[in-house]
């Protein structure tokens, strides 16, 4: 008489287990999937916002980027990732600043941590989600980020350079003129400071 309630006990608990991964095997059956079927979805797939793939400097419709060669990028860069070459060159306004001539990005180096990003003051580069990168060799992984050929800086003409010049000269003429006049000033005050017998 036991082993018979011991088989439909026995019996019982198989069948209530048998539900129990009936329910699981349900419940996902009626999830909805998030497997890919790439490269299937290519097309219809939306990254996310968040996700990062390569450094772009992006151009605006006139062919120009923000960048201004600072160098904050490339000091920021924990790995070397970034290189970028420069050059000097005068403004209209007679002064001296530096200008981008090459941008190199090594994405076969990339960690995508962002620090080139948060640091450039000018928002010149961001990250795009094309993550379809693969090539055959890694030298074919380091990328120039200003693709289209710099635009030459207006340099001040010979007249205008000689008027910047002239400005200069005149301010450190008036500069030294005003030191000239508050030394004798002061000179002029401690004498008359000087008890008579000193004098
Ligand atoms: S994301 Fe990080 S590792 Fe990649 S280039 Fe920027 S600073 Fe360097
Ligand atoms: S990308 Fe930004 S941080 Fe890097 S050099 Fe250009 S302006 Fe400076």
């Amino acid at each position: 008489m036991g082993s018979v309630s011991e088989y439909f006990s026995s019996l019982g608990s198989g069948v209530l287990s048998l539900l129990k991964g009936m329910k699981v095997t349900g419940k996902e059956f009626i999830t909805p999937k998030i497997t890919e079927c790439y490269p299937e979805n290519r097309k219809e797939h939306v990254w996310p916002e968040r996700f990062r793939a390569q450094l772009t400097m992006p151009y605006d419709a006139e062919g120009n980027h923000k960048c201004i060669a600072c160098g904050n990028c490339e000091r920021n860069c924990p790995n070397g990732t970034i290189t970028i070459e420069t050059k000097m060159v005068t403004t209209p306004q007679g002064t001296k600043k530096k200008k981008l001539v090459n941008y190199y990005y090594d994405l076969g180096s990339c960690t995508f941590c962002q620090l080139c990003v948060t640091n450039c003051p000018t928002a010149a580069i961001e990250f795009n989600n094309d993550f379809e990168q693969a090539v055959f060799t890694r030298s074919k992984l380091v990328k120039k980020l200003n693709y289209l050929p710099e635009k030459e800086e207006p340099e001040p003409t010979p007249e205008e350079l000689a008027k910047i010049e002239a400005e200069r000269q005149a301010k450190i003429a008036e500069a030294k003129a005003k030191a000239a006049a508050a030394k004798a000033a002061k000179e002029a005050a401690q004498n008359a400071s000087q008890p008579e017998e000193n004098k």
